[in-house]
């Protein structure tokens, strides 16, 4: 069974009018998905869709259709038991990191969770590792770069092992070796731990050649979905 199981999804705004219309789509574990288009396509609010953002934000609007994470209706699951499957990085680190210090941070999800303390140092250090952030555990999160704040966030979501990891426009505010390094962290936790990714972002040129599948949306509708193709041939 697909992991991500969308059928017919048409999400509206209440001062906007409708975003996604009679969208379908289907994900199975293990993918990794670039899902592209251009600003204001609906990628977003795709992602809130899949993460019951959409659902459970108090957002001022209305989804119709059905969308299935894991066999679960997002709208019918509590936030708790969303967030053990599905990770999200947001555009702005700032958004997500509330702690003074990495460790703490990166601790914080796992509390919620009730992971046993004796664990704790474990999996810290496991999800540090992954991002490259090790050195960076005790220091305080305002006096990382934006890169950094960005990787202690991907480390507080890995930490949690979701099952699917949605970043939306992850390159946005790093360099382009940023952007190579965070690139291969993703494509290792895709192929070791065989994590399930959807990484939404209006440019190809980072994750085209990493990613399995290519998925473009424009007007609120899927437009092309297959093998990631070169720009230049993308119609
Ligand atoms: P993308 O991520 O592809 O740029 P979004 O899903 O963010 O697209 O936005 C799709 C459309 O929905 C845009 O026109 C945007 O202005 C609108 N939109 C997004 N979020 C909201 C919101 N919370 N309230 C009203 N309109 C929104
Ligand atoms: P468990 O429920 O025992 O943690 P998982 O299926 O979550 O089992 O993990 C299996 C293995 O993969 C473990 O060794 C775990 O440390 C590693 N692992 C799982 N998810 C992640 C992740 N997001 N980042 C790094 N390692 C992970």
């Amino acid at each position: 069974d697909p992991i991500i199981d969308i059928h017919s999804l048409s999400c509206t705004y209440r001062d906007r009018g409708t975003v996604l219309k009679d969208l379908d789509l289907s994900i199975r574990e293990g993918e990794f998905v670039l899902l592209t288009g251009p600003s204001g396509a609906g990628k977003s609010t795709l992602l809130r869709c899949i993460n019951g953002l959409f659902q459970h934000d108090g957002i001022q609007g209305t989804a119709s259709g059905e969308v299935r994470i894991c066999g679960m209706d997002p709208a019918d699951t509590r936030v708790c038991d969303l967030a053990r499957l599905v990770g999200t990085v947001f555009q702005d680190p700032d958004h997500q990191l509330f702690s003074s210090d990495v460790e703490s941070e990166i601790a914080f999800g796992l509390e919620q969770l009730g992971v046993d303390p004796a664990k704790m140092r474990g999996r810290i250090e496991e999800a540090a590792g992954v991002v490259g952030i090790e050195h960076l555990i005790q220091r305080e999160v305002n006096a990382l770069s934006w890169g950094e704040r960005q990787r202690v966030a991907i480390a507080s979501v890995i930490a949690m092992h979701p099952k699917i990891l949605l970043l939306d426009e992850p390159t946005s505010g790093i360099d382009q070796s940023g952007a190579g390094h965070l690139v291969s962290v993703l494509k290792r936790l895709n192929e070791e731990i065989g994590l399930t990714i959807v990484v939404a972002e209006h440019r190809y040129e980072h994750f085209s050649r990493v990613c399995s599948r290519l998925v473009s949306i424009q007007d609120g509708t899927v437009c092309y979905d297959g093998l990631p193709v070169r720009p230049d041939l993308q119609v």
